[in-house]
């Protein structure tokens, strides 16, 4: 039998053979970082493998860290173990990790976004890329058949006319996501001749970062820069869900808000939010998205982490593959706890 060449640890997933670990969420001596989300980039690593252009971000949250950065596809040589990084298409720099020793190719999906819908992919990234392998490790955030996106592009239609109805009637649109990722995609989708976009000081940052990587972002004010009132009535405005009865809103008034999130799928969830509107956006794959993704690795054992593991699970065995699942210390970075409960 083949040598498992990835491992559930305390410390997180681990590969024996090249002696590394994978997303990590205790301090360890060498982390393959799949991408720059708090739940898989963590503090106290002695070394971080990760993709060249998820660096910057990467920096800005964890500090002067030594980090190896890598273009897609390119691949190092650890102990024996050849390790490459392939697009995930989930926020920008996010990578499956690809780990082929002795003959025997396993891929870490980290969290990605794979649509069921043909050519729908996340334009804030390189898109998803699926990788032949024999093992794939997948995550499952949104692993249950209830959960299908509708195409990008009728979610971003629904959020302009949103925000063009509150303009016309003198009201602020308050939209709420993600700071990385969510945010930027947001961005990326409106239509910016409908009115002024304002973003709240998380969410700056993290746009210099995209536009440094080359990706095309409308012109965004920091809310400090606005001092005409009437222009803040017509305008969208991008904040992360924390902000969500804080003082912070105060300033828009009788803004109109709105989620945007997977989760927003569910129901009750928006009522639960308290928000006016919801709109269904995730940077995650949905039950068909991930059944393509899946299927596209030709992988003959698959291994499911955060999310509905054990439905996935026997999905997966009734297509007469090999299943089984890692417990992971991974949270859901779609729209946050606030959607708990
Ligand atoms: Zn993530
Ligand atoms: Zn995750």
């Amino acid at each position: 039998m083949a040598p498992e060449l990835i491992v559930q640890r305390p410390e997180g997933l681990y590969c024996p053979a090249g002696d590394f670990h994978i997303d990590p969420w205790r301090p360890v001596a060498r982390a393959v970082i799949t991408h720059a989300h708090a739940d898989h980039a963590r503090r106290g690593h002695g070394a971080y493998l990760a993709t060249a252009v998820s660096a910057g971000v990467l920096r800005a949250r964890l500090g002067d860290i030594t980090l190896q950065g890598l273009d897609y596809g390119e691949a190092v040589d650890i102990q024996g173990v050849k390790v490459s990084l392939h697009p995930a298409g989930h926020v920008l720099g996010s990578a499956q990790v690809r780990v082929e020793h002795q003959g025997q190719v396993w891929v870490a999906s980290g969290d990605y976004f794979a649509s069921g819908h043909a050519g729908d992919a996340n334009a804030t990234c390189a898109p998803f890329e699926p990788v032949r392998c024999d093992c794939f490790i997948t995550e499952s955030t949104f692993g249950l058949p209830i959960y299908r996106w509708r195409p990008q592009a009728e979610v971003l239609a629904e959020v302009n006319a949103w925000w063009a109805a509150n303009a016309a009637a003198g009201r602020a649109s308050l939209l709420l996501g993600y700071s990385f990722g969510k945010a930027q995609r947001l961005l990326a989708g409106v239509d910016a001749s409908i009115g002024p976009i304002v973003v709240h000081g998380a969410v700056e940052p993290l746009n210099e970062a995209y536009r440094a990587a080359g990706v095309a972002l409308p012109d965004t004010l920091r809310v400090e820069q606005v001092t005409d009132k009437a222009l803040l009535r017509r305008a969208l405005v991008v904040a992360p869900p924390s902000v969500l009865g804080s003082p912070w809103t105060r300033r828009f008034g009788d803004a109109s808000d709105a989620f945007a999130s997977g989760w927003m799928q569910l129901r009750g969830a928006r009522r639960r939010q308290g928000v006016d509107r919801g709109f269904v956006l995730s940077d995650h794959a949905d039950w068909p998205g991930l059944q393509r993704a899946i299927a596209a690795t030709g992988a003959g054992r698959v291994i499911v982490t955060h999310g509905y593991e054990a439905v996935m699970v026997r999905w997966l065995e009734e297509q007469g593959l090999q299943a089984g699942s890692f417990a992971t210390e991974f949270g859901n970075d779609d729209g946050e706890a606030a959607v708990a409960a």
